[in-house]
């Protein structure tokens, strides 16, 4: 992407939240939703002298990203106090990872809109335990006091930075959609960027196309969803274009985006930007990641977005996009795969999917895990197609009262009659029929004006409520209306 002489230059942090039963250093529960402050100890409440023990649940998830990113992560990684002062931090620092992170560079694979593959570097990707929540507002003294809440108080994240590799939202974008699906594969994270399960931070600066200096950059905070971080990197790259074209510097500093107004504004500027001060964790040994720890976590890696996309290419010979919106959900591509398995007709079954099945979803609170219509039945309403027992168009009203109902599609056919009539003299009776009561457009025909044919079909269809065969009425109408008899 190039604008006015610039290229936009973006890194990403992302945080996910791991999807342990306890916390990182701790063995306080994760679940959400528990009452405030019920979820704590003296560890993760930052008590003198309690000591953490670290989960190695988190260990093994960081050591699944690692391969899922094509690093190597054998050998040592350190935990280090990064230290500063806020209500909703108890201990007055937060033990996360620094010189040492446990996974090294990687990479990850990416579409861009021109329909190439493209290579987004990640620079690291270390453990680190999640803060409080300060909450300000619907509290009995909301006006004099601010409240905090200490249940995500030490839940693990994994923090994932990339290169600054990206040149524009969209690439943003698609990075982030494939970051959420490996890490939903490989079941460490759930992803949810509204719940904050996923977290966002865009560092994002411009550059005269041709240089290869980075340009002084701006890292934007607050992006709770894909859609707001696509929208405040396209709104950060207009305005440091803006200010580079009229000959003016961007200020390197921290912005919030603000969804209402679909702004900027200022969080922090260099001058007050924090020196954390890290220092190696005292009460933590180094931890030490074998290549045996490495092998077993291999043993369990289950196929990754990337692999499943490309599989569904070379055996259902899908389109690239549709390969790619089966597979962005391991649910759905699941789902797919025995729809696939009982209809053995890939591509209809992704058409059904991807036009029907998801339109209706959207109305469905839950998605597909509340999907009313079980893989093998929308398989045995494609099978039915295909053996024509009824026709495509009657197959839209089945999937209807499928979805309503839940109902298998055979017994939605038998109860309502649609089954498609393939008897010849039943479809002949009625083809005379239509054109003994039809002398003009017939003499039409026949004179030469064979668009009238369509009018035939329409009136044969009408007639037999759209269940007659279409190949045969089509022959069937040909025939008689040739035959000058
Ligand atoms: P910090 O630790 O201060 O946040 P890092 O050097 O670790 O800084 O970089 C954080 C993120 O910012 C990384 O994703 C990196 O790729 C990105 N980044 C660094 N410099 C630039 C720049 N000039 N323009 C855009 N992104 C940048
Ligand atoms: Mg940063
Ligand atoms: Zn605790």
């Amino acid at each position: 992407m190039i604008l006015h002489g610039y290229e936009p230059v973006i890194g990403l942090e992302v945080h996910a939240q791991l999807t342990t039963q306890s916390k990182l250093f701790c063995g306080c529960s994760t679940t959400f939703g528990a009452r405030a402050n019920d979820q704590t100890c003296p560890v993760c409440l930052g008590m003198p002298g309690a000591l953490p023990v670290l989960n190695r649940q988190a260990i093994e998830c960081a050591i699944k990203l690692a391969l899922a990113v094509h690093n190597d992560p054998v050998g040592q990684s350190v935990f280090a106090r990064k230290n500063y002062f806020y209500p909703d931090l108890p201990k007055g620092y937060q033990i996360s990872q620094y010189e040492q992170p446990i996974v090294g560079p990687g990479r990850i694979l990416i579409e861009t809109q021109s329909g190439d593959t493209k290579t987004i570097r990640i620079n690291r990707a270390h453990l680190e335990e999640d803060a409080g929540q300060s909450s300000h507002e619907g509290h009995p003294q909301s006006s004099k006091k601010s409240y905090v809440n200490l249940n995500r108080g030490g839940i693990p994240l994994l923090e994932i930075v990339t290169e600054p590799d990206l040149h524009s939202p969209e690439e943003a974008y698609a990075y982030l959609t494939e970051l959420k699906a490996i890490l939903q594969y490989l079941g460490i994270c759930d992803g949810n960027m509204e719940e904050g399960s996923l977290r966002c931070d865009a560092n994002v600066s411009v550059r005269p196309v041709g240089q290869e200096k980075l340009g002084t950059r701006t890292e934007l905070k607050n992006l709770n969803s894909f859609n707001n971080v696509r929208r405040a990197i396209q709104h950060e790259i207009d305005r440091q274009v803006t200010l580079c074209s009229q000959g003016e510097a961007v200020a390197q500093c921290t912005l919030l985006w603000d969804v209402d107004t679909q702004t900027t504004r200022v969080m922090r500027t260099k001058e007050d930007s924090h020196d954390y001060r890290y220092f190696p964790d005292p009460d933590l040994l180094p931890i030490e990641v074998t290549r045996a720890q490495v092998e077993a976590a291999a043993a369990t890696m289950p196929e990754l977005p990337r692999q499943k996309y490309e599989r569904f290419i070379d055996t259902f010979q899908l389109s690239r996009e549709d390969a790619a919106r089966l597979t962005v959900d391991k649910e759905l591509s699941a789902y797919y795969e025995e729809v696939v398995a009982g209809c053995q007709e890939p591509k209809t079954a992704a058409n059904w999917i991807l036009a029907e099945l998801l339109r209706d979803l959207k109305q469905v609170e839950g998605g597909l895990a509340a999907c009313p219509i079980q893989p093998r039945h929308l398989a045995g309403l494609i099978q039915l197609i295909a053996t024509d027992v009824i026709s495509g168009k009657i197959a839209k009203e089945v999937f209807a009262d499928m979805f309503q109902t839940g109902d298998d599609p055979e017994l939605i056919v038998e109860r309502k009659g649609l089954k498609q009539i393939t008897d010849t003299s039943a479809l002949e009776a009625i083809v005379k029929q239509i054109i003994e009561s039809n002398p003009d457009p017939v003499n039409e025909y026949r004179n030469g004006k064979t668009k009238v044919f369509g009018f035939f079909v329409g009136q044969a269809m009408k007639a037999t409520k759209g269940q007659g065969n279409p190949a045969l009425l089509n022959k069937l109408l040909k025939q008689h209306l040739e035959n000058q008899s």
